[in-house]
């Protein structure tokens, strides 16, 4: 891939990325200060829970999505970026931007996919 690419997916993904550690920020310092608070009524500490609940379930995407992006701008560094992890050709440009974190090209992708369709009926 150009340079100017490469560039241009490793702004997007650092972009990304301190979008994420931000956002992901913010949720725990809710979760820190609203520990404080006391819920003398159950059902206050019932809907509570469930938003914390909530919260840790949202992070734990938001961290696997991180660590995909990291993969990805490791992958920029040490050339391999934007190629298939399966086949070894070049993933199109246009899927690289709908998707930046992804690692196989939409052939294979659909492969996969169509394999594990199959697997579900069998
Ligand atoms: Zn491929």
């Amino acid at each position: 891939m150009e340079k100017e690419r490469l560039e241009f997916f490793k702004n997007l993904l650092n972009s990304k990325l301190e979008e994420l550690v931000a956002g992901a920020g913010k949720a725990v310092t809710t979760m820190s200060s609203s520990r404080e608070e006391s819920f003398p009524d159950p059902t206050d500490r019932a809907s509570h829970e469930t938003d914390r609940n909530f919260l840790l379930r949202v992070k734990d995407r938001e961290r696997k999505l991180i660590a995909k992006i990291q993969e990805a701008l490791k992958r920029i560094d040490n050339g391999t970026y934007g190629i298939c992890e399966i086949c070894g050709e070049d993933i199109s440009e246009k899927r690289l931007e709908a998707r930046p974190v992804t690692t196989s090209c939409i052939k294979c992708k659909e492969e996969e996919e169509a394999q594990e369709k199959q697997r579900k009926i069998g």
